[in-house]
């Protein structure tokens, strides 16, 4: 219960009661409904858009000013910001997001009993 173990947890998402089964399904961010390993219901917890959320404040503060920073320094025309920010910002969300949600699940679960 410790932050690193929880960025652990984050980076390498397991079931919270177990920490063997997996977490999300094969290629998904969509939780099990049952643990593998355990069988607790995984299912019941539900995050909605929390970790969604999060990440639009994230990428918002970031990639906003990033991309000022970038046209003031190296001014490259429309198509380069268009293309260089999306995938900056698809690469942000494939890294961060499974991890967000993963923690929201970890303290959903740890406190909600
Ligand atoms: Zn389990």
């Amino acid at each position: 219960m410790s932050l690193p173990d929880d960025i652990a947890f984050s980076l390498h998402p397991r079931c919270p009661v177990c920490r063997k089964g997996r977490l999300f399904k094969p290629w998904s961010i969509s939780v099990v409904d049952k643990c593998a390993e355990c069988g607790a219901n995984l299912g019941a917890h539900d995050v909605g858009d929390g970790a969604s959320v999060f990440l639009i404040f994230l990428l918002g503060a970031t990639l906003v000013p990033s991309a000022w920073f970038f046209d003031k320094a190296f001014s490259p025309p429309l198509w380069v910001h268009a293309i260089l920010w999306t995938v900056v910002g698809l690469c942000i969300i494939a890294l961060v997001l499974p991890a967000v949600k993963a923690y929201i699940i970890l303290l959903e679960f740890r406190h909600r009993k």
